[in-house]
């Protein structure tokens, strides 16, 4: 997601950095072309309005600060409204500040992601808050929503409601609450049911489980992919149930990025969460500003730490690190940075967080490294001797037939990894300063 305002705005800044001064001309045109950008985004048009005006007015009147150039000045303005408009610095996170068992009910369309988003939540409150959660489905028109969640829960290793066939959405709701403060449940979550459109007995549902319950939270989920067809809906369920959060999917989406842009100003709800994927751990607190450095091509090295530190063990991580640094990257380096690629998302997820993804993502597609890929080499390198992992350079002919034998691949393959983890090595290092370098620059676009 955001990739093509992404583009449109590097564009626009990159040009704009180039001036040593900036007149209020470079400036207006450039907001031209930023306001045009957002709309191609799918930005609602009062948002796009009022953000342009905003920075304008800020651009023009600023004094220029020495050792930074105007357009660094206006990059850093715009960044910081983009911050603004994504709901600020603040990051919240679910809110389980009260009460165990502390109810928390999830809201959306069919096909939002819904299910699926309860389940990542319970995921993430169990494995790493350590919580005991409980989770039930209210959904009693789709006849195999509850088999659904319960298939989940058994993925997750979370708890769920037994299923009692013929009870209603709130007589599920009461028994769930009964169930877990009976059995020392931390935290329930309430999947309501969907529909296609937003209609009347749905809303009456819902609010009728909101009464029951008095939810602690309640969290609509939307499909980032549908535009600011999903802020329409988000602003219908808040007007009428009152949401405290919304969970934003398919950001790992190739969606234009409106309904991100859109939602907080449009609704009032912040955005607390994002889902980056079909797999239960693909969830992330969303951070407004590291979205924004996203957006402005800034890439997003501290998500990538933050989720490294979360896949990878710290020691190891820590010794990778120091080995990226020294530029010294073996082939067993190799086998495990692939192994937790694969963990944390695949190339893709894990890309679209670097900074300079275009280049080394064309790189990674001339590299063929799909996932099916990256386990034909995993099977080369276990194929190898440690002494061979430690030092490629005596991977000779004879050494390479058998390996290829050993991994059931091909001599010419052996040499593409080798060239591969070359290929790495170098663009290893180059990641590393470019991270360093990100970091340093810290919020200045
Ligand atoms: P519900 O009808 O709202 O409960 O939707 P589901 O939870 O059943 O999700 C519908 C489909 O969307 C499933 O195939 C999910 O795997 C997929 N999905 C949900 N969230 C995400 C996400 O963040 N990214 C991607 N790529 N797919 C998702």
């Amino acid at each position: 997601m955001f990739e093509s305002l992404s583009d449109r705005l590097s564009d626009v800044f990159g040009r704009l950095t180039k001036k040593g001064a900036l007149t209020d001309s470079d400036v207006s045109e450039a907001m031209r072309e930023v306001r045009l950008a957002l709309l191609e985004a799918d930005v609602a048009l009062p948002v796009v309005k009022d953000f342009v005006a905003a920075v304008k007015e800020k651009a023009i009147g600023q004094d220029v600060v020495r050792s930074v150039t105007p357009g660094q000045m206006v990059i850093k303005i715009v960044h910081d409204h983009l911050v603004e408009v994504l709901g600020g610095t603040d990051s919240p996170d679910l809110d389980l500040n009260a009460a165990p068992p502390v109810p928390i009910m999830m809201v959306g369309l069919q096909g939002s992601g819904k299910t699926t988003t309860t389940g990542k939540i319970a995921y993430r409150l169990t494995h790493r808050d350590k919580k005991k959660v409980l989770m039930a489905s209210l959904d009693t028109r789709r006849p195999a929503a509850q088999e659904q969640l319960k298939v989940l829960g058994e993925q997750a290793g979370v708890a769920t409601l037994p299923i009692i066939a013929g009870q209603n959405p709130v007589d599920i709701a009461r028994r769930a609450l009964t169930a877990a403060r009976l059995q020392g449940y931390d935290v329930v979550i309430l999947d309501t049911a969907g529909r296609l459109h937003i209609d009347e007995a749905l809303m009456q549902e819902i609010e009728a489980v909101k009464r029951e319950t008095n939810p602690h939270e309640v969290m609509l989920v939307a499909d980032s992919l549908t535009g600011q067809d999903a802020v329409t809906v988000a602003k219908q369920f808040h007007d009428r149930i009152g949401l405290t959060g919304i969970a934003l999917t398919r950001v790992d989406g190739d969606g234009r990025g409106g309904a991100a842009l859109s939602m907080r100003a449009v609704t009032g709800v912040p955005l607390k969460l994002m889902g980056l994927g079909e797999k239960l751990d693909a969830l992330e607190v969303f951070h407004a500003d590291r979205i924004a450095n996203r957006i402005l091509g800034m890439g997003d090295i501290v998500t990538l730490v933050e989720k490294a530190a979360e896949t990878i063990d710290q020691q190891e991580a820590e010794k990778m690190a120091a080995k990226l640094a020294k530029g010294t990257f073996d082939l067993d380096d190799l086998a495990q940075q692939l192994r937790q690629m694969r963990k944390m998302g695949g190339m893709q997820g894990m890309l679209a967080m670097l900074p300079g993804v275009a280049k080394v993502k064309d790189q990674l597609a001339k590299a063929n490294l799909d996932d099916r890929h990256i386990k034909r080499q995993e099977a080369i390198i276990s194929s190898m001797t440690p002494k061979e992992r430690k030092n490629p350079q005596i991977i000779q002919a004879k050494r390479k037939i058998r390996i290829a034998k050993g991994s059931g691949t091909s001599v010419q393959e052996v040499n593409k990894l080798l060239k591969q983890h070359q290929q790495m090595a170098d663009m290893m290092k180059r990641m590393a300063k470019l991270g360093k370098k990100g970091m340093m620059r810290g919020g200045l676009g």
